[in-house]
């Protein structure tokens, strides 16, 4: 676990021999680097008779290799003279060539580090020009901020983000600083949530105080800003910045979620009333009272829309009623509502403030939240009000099912009273109707990926001998694995304390047995915990041990409903909802 040597520069402003000079001098006194991530604008600042299809020689000299690169170097901000052709020198030279462009938007793996990345500024000609390729870039890095594997390590942009000084100490940061910024990247900042947050577009350092992310079911982590100068700004700011990281991947989440002292909570998501107005932003348009969802694509503030001929203010509200997933996914929600679903009223109370999901909202992508447009709603097999059971995927058994909470909660210590109380209800009523010859078990872990956790407990039928041998059968097998098992004393419904006072607040494993009694794993901070436990004791106790491979128990649409209707008729007499 070796951390990642890369070097950030400002805007270079076309002054690309001036950087890789300063850029080489620092390789070899504090190097060697892994590469170069440039912010901000690349290329010269195109005069008012020019375009961007004027040729800059500077770049020119490096993509045809007569000079030498001094690291890999990978930049946005591709505007101004000569970058059009110089994007295209870069994209027929040699697959080897060490300056890549990274591309309008996205999330691309860069010497083992996750980068995001957005080109482009408010008042850049590209975007004057192609108003809906801006909206359309911004929704790409949102789509690959959803697909991605793990956390974003460095986001780079060309613009500063608005209200980023806003809850820091008054008078610690630069004048300059607070000053104008884009919504845009603010609102793109808090759907990233990257470790760090780099761009130029100023002629400013400020290495903001860390902040706090939304906590969304995996644990918060900080997010750490930095502006950098201009390359050879008159001011003298500094315009480089090394950072030495070891990759999120390769973290733990205990390091990974440290808050540092000082770390602030996220400048974009305070209450508007607090923010502090911005100096010479445009009344008109209510910057400082907007909400911060997705904002209007960068385009020019005061021009019509190049792309649809609109005015801006009209192509501001058309873009204002697109939705972004997680909205369409609430409005989902919002629309299930008080209907009719599986012959029971549904209660979803969809928060409407803030944009992102906080835990107990539908998390984007999460397969068991029930208003996401992924979740299975044919399996599902009854809905309470709080709760709901539904087949397994990849049953071990037939009558494998599962039994969450509606909403987003990452474990049953996390539910509310009465959520827990549902969901005791209903995994009483499968202990009536599996003859109490019933396993389940609940693994809560702080996975990363998709808001983490959704609370389950997954829950199958055993045979009467293997009822009577579970406890040993259980205990076997956590020894196999090197899974510490203890008691919890109690019936379950008095136990959800005696769980928290033996867990806390960290990830366990819980088992329920046959005959009502727990055992429980408290998995401690570094412990590997085998992943397909739970599954592989369920498998055992089936009498199917090959079953515990999910993958292996994929089944037919028309099985998945065969086997849905069958339970049901099962369940039915059983059923807290019938
Ligand atoms: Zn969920």
């Amino acid at each position: 676990m070796s951390p990642k040597k890369v070097l950030l520069s400002g805007s270079a402003d076309g002054k690309i021999s001036a950087l890789f000079k300063r850029v080489s001098a620092v390789n070899k006194s504090n190097g060697p680097f892994d590469m170069l991530l440039c912010t901000g604008r690349f290329f010269p600042e195109a005069g008012p008779s020019e375009d961007d299809s004027e040729k800059d020689t500077e770049i020119l000299d490096y993509v045809s290799g007569a000079k030498e690169v001094p690291l890999p170097t990978y930049f946005i901000g591709s505007f101004g003279r000569g970058a059009a052709h110089a994007i295209e020198s870069l994209s027929s030279a040699d697959i080897s060539a060490a300056v890549h462009y990274l591309g309008r938007s996205g999330i691309r793996q860069l010497h083992g580090l996750n980068v995001a990345y957005l080109d482009g500024t408010h008042n850049a000609q590209a975007f004057q020009d192609d108003c809906c390729h801006a909206q359309g870039d911004v929704r790409a890095l949102e789509q690959a901020v959803d697909k991605a594997e793990g956390d974003v390590d460095i986001f780079i942009t060309c613009e500063w983000p608005a209200d980023v000084t806003a809850a820091v100490p008054p008078g610690s940061a630069p004048a300059d600083a607070g000053s104008t910024g884009s919504e845009v990247v603010a609102s793109l900042a808090t759907k990233v949530r990257p470790r760090y947050h780099v761009c130029g577009g100023k002629d400013v350092f400020y290495a903001r105080p860390p902040y706090l992310n939304k906590d969304l079911g995996a644990g918060a982590h900080v997010t750490r800003f930095i502006g950098l100068g201009s390359v050879g700004n008159a001011a003298k700011a500094k315009s480089l910045h090394a950072l030495a990281l070891v990759p999120a991947a390769e973290m733990d989440v205990a390091t990974l979620t440290q808050r540092p002292e000082g770390t602030t909570p996220c400048p974009y998501e305070l209450p508007s009333t607090s923010k502090r107005p911005l100096p010479g932003a445009d009344e008109d348009l209510g910057e400082q009272v907007r909400p911060l969802g997705l904002a209007h694509p960068p385009c020019a503030i005061n021009d019509t829309c190049k792309a649809t001929g609109e005015t801006l203010e009209a192509c501001h509200a058309r873009s204002s009623s697109n939705t972004t997933p997680w909205e369409q996914a609430a409005e989902r929600a919002c629309q299930l509502h008080g209907s009719e679903f599986m012959g029971r009223e549904l209660t979803i109370d969809v928060s409407t403030s803030g944009a992102r999901a906080p835990s107990g909202k539908p998390v984007e992508g999460c397969w068991f939240c029930l208003s996401n447009p992924n979740a299975d709603v044919n399996l599902v097999a009854s809905i309470g009000e709080e709760c709901y059971v539904v087949l397994d995927k990849g049953p071990i058994v037939d009558s494998h099912v599962l039994v969450l909470p509606v909403e987003h909660y990452p474990s049953q210590l996390s539910l509310s009273a009465s959520s827990f109380a549902e969901m005791e209800r209903y995994l009483s009523a499968l202990q009536s109707c599996f003859a109490s010859q019933l396993f389940a078990f609940e693994r809560y872990m702080t996975f990363r990926k998709s808001g983490g956790n959704h609370c389950q407990f997954n829950v199958l039928p055993v045979s009467a001998k293997a009822a009577a041998g579970a406890r040993s059968t259980v205990e076997q097998l956590a020894r196999d694995h090197g899974v510490p098992l203890q008691p919890l004393d109690g019936p379950s419904k008095a136990g959800r304390e005696v769980l928290r006072q033996a867990v806390g607040d960290g990830e366990y494993f819980v088992a329920l047995l046959p005959d009502g009694s727990r055992l429980v794993h408290a998995i401690t901070r570094g412990d590997k915990h085998p992943l397909n436990f739970g599954r592989e004791v369920a498998a055992s106790l089936a009498g199917a041990p090959d079953r515990a491979d999910w993958k292996k128990c994929a089944s037919s649409p028309a099985e998945e409903a065969d086997r849905t209707a069958k339970f049901k008729k099962l369940f039915k007499p059983y059923d807290i909802m019938q």
